[in-house]
């Protein structure tokens, strides 16, 4: 489980780095880092650091440096996973402890801007004195973030009424691998198809080729004819193109 001591300069981080870094092999960065080698999963693998980001600016100086030197990033929540999700080998970014604002709410539009570590029940205290709910209840909401509830789309006892975390989700503000920084939300049919066609698209490298795999008709057929997309109606971690196929736009 343990690996060689890294050579990887992070101390070069340190000046601007706002946040909190582990990544020597002092006691303290190393008992960090075993921390954070589980999580509520079985799985087990020391990461070669642990950052604990305080900005944008932060998150996009651990994505530089883990381009450069060819490494993952390993977003991180309360770490309630069960299979693995928040363990492996490159760097973990726990955003719990300095994400967890509330910035906005508009009561009359029924919707809150939150920032990833905020804990779901805490968001639902926040909300109960204006009427709201924010209704996916997973068995750990006294723990789970909406990060990791948005990573996962975790669910619970009234999912199947109440819906999912992404039946819930009006846009989500992200910063993409090369650091750019993107708004996910809706699109006018303008909008969607001048992104199939490659314009406006705010990171090329990063351009969501599940567009084109979801349109054509014979796609569509076997989408929609899966087993896959006629029995489940939660599907973790991945690009649900039979709901895609449902959108007016295909
Ligand atoms: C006893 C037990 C019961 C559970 N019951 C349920 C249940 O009823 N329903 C259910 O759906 N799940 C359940 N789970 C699984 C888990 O608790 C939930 O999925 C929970 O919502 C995960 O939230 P988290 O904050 O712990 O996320 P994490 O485990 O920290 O992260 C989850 C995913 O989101 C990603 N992520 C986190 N933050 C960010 C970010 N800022 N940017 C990008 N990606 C990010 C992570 O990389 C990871 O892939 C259960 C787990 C346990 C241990």
């Amino acid at each position: 489980m343990f690996r060689i001591p890294n050579k990887l300069p992070f101390a070069s981080l340190l000046p601007s780095f706002e946040g909190d870094l582990y990544f020597d092999e002092s006691p303290e960065h190393t008992a960090q880092r075993i921390l954070y080698a589980t999580d509520a999963s079985v799985y087990q693998e020391m990461p070669i650091a642990v950052a604990l980001p305080k900005s944008v600016a932060d998150i996009k100086k651990l994505l530089r440096f883990a381009q450069q030197h060819s490494i993952g990033l390993i977003p991180r929540a309360a770490g309630t996973s069960l299979a693995g999700q928040v363990v492996g080998s490159g760097i973990v970014v726990d955003i719990s402890k300095y994400f967890g604002g509330i910035p906005e709410i508009n009561v009359a539009e029924r919707w809150v801007r939150v920032q990833p570590g905020v804990i779901r029940d805490d968001l639902n205290a926040f909300l109960k004195p204006h009427g709201l709910l924010f209704g996916p209840e997973t068995s750990t909401a006294s723990r789970a973030m909406i990060g990791g509830m948005i990573g996962n789309n975790s669910c619970g006892l009234h999912s199947i009424i109440w819906g999912t975390t992404r039946d819930h989700l009006l846009e989500v503000r992200a910063v993409l691998s090369d650091g750019a920084e993107v708004t996910f939300g809706p699109l006018t049919q303008e909008q969607f198809d001048a992104k199939c066609k490659g314009e406006n698209v705010v990171s090329p490298s990063n351009n969501d080729c599940t567009f084109n795999s979801a349109t054509g008709s014979q796609n569509q057929a076997f989408v929609n004819t899966s087993a896959r997309a006629t029995q489940a109606n939660r599907h973790p971690t991945e690009y649900r193109l039979c709901a895609r196929c449902d959108v007016e736009f295909f």
